[in-house]
């Protein structure tokens, strides 16, 4: 019998929890903690992104400063804004939202982030913390996985994972927190050899790899955790995850849903980030 990870309601008990913590650093403090959210552009899927961030931030209660720009911006007036708030003592945290327009240099801009401004956790000095086991700001996705491990009380030490995907916001750095967790990790990807073979051995998979249903129930071995960050479209234009939730649950110990699984724990993380950011700083 498995046990589905509920997203949403840990999503929102965090939440809870996070607006205690920012009400008692504005008390403790007398200051807000502040995130600015950079959007280029038009971009509809990112304009939802960020009206979610912002609302996220609403109910935390962080203050929020969004910039929209227009899709023609130059590189430096980009550059410029990033580094203003990079020495503005009201933020806490900066987000650009990603993709930026092309005529953009987006590793330019991120790169001028200071890393203890970088919520998203994606800048060379986070990862390279991160890789070294010291404290820094992670990648929300990831980082929300292991909160879902936690919640359940799922023990990683001694275990064997597979994550699939080695992108720079999911895979590596989940492969990299179940290493400093003490699991044994393999990351794949779309050129590892015998995927089903590694999968058959896995205590825990975690799918992060944009490809609808992809993981089937003959790759996922009796009582695994499966963890499925994917968010695709299947046939019909219905949300789904990487993983063929309907076939794959029942060898589960534990799964989680798409939608309610992995996707509200990421603004939560990032939402946590900046308020980590704001006590460190
Ligand atoms: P990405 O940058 O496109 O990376 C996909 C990874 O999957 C790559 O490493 C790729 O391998 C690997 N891959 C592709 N086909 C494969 C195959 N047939 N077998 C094994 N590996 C394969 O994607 P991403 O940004 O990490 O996102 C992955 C998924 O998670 C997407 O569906 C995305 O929408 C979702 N996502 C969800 C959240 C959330 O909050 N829930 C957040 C971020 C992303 P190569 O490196 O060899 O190309």
């Amino acid at each position: 019998m498995y046990k589905l990870i509920d997203g949403k309601k840990l999503a929102q008990a965090m939440r809870a929890d996070i607006a205690a913590k920012v009400a008692a650093y504005k008390e403790e403090n007398g200051r807000e903690i502040g995130l600015a959210v950079i959007l280029v552009g038009e971009d509809p899927a990112s304009q939802v992104y960020v009206r979610n961030k912002i609302k996220a931030c609403d109910e935390v209660g962080i203050k929020s400063y969004a910039y929209r720009l227009d899709k023609d911006t130059p590189q430096a007036r980009v550059e410029e804004l990033v580094r203003s708030l990079a020495v503005d003592n009201k933020i806490n945290g900066i987000l650009v939202q990603l993709p930026l327009p092309a005529h953009l240099d987006a590793d330019k801009i991120l790169s001028l982030i200071p890393f203890s401004k970088d919520v998203d956790g994606f800048s060379a000095e986070n990862m390279g913390k991160l890789c070294m086991g010291e404290p820094c700001l992670v990648a929300c996705t990831p980082n929300g996985v292991m909160k879902m491990f936690e919640s359940e009380n799922i023990s990683l030490s001694r275990k064997n994972a597979v994550v699939i995907g080695r992108s720079n916001i999911v895979g590596k750095p989940m492969a990299m927190l179940l290493t400093n967790a003490n699991a044994t990790v393999t990351l794949c990807h779309s050129k590892t050899r015998d995927l089903k073979e590694k999968c058959l051995g896995a205590d825990i998979v975690v799918a992060a790899i944009g490809r609808a249903k992809y993981i089937t129930a003959d790759m996922i071995k009796e009582g695994a955790v499966v963890i499925d960050v994917g968010m695709n479209r299947d046939e019909n234009g219905k949300l789904c995850g990487d993983v063929d939730f309907e076939n794959v649950k029942e060898k589960c110990s534990y799964i989680t849903p798409v939608p309610g699984g992995v996707g509200p724990m990421t603004i939560t993380m990032l939402m946590y980030n900046t308020y980590l950011s704001a006590t460190r700083s």
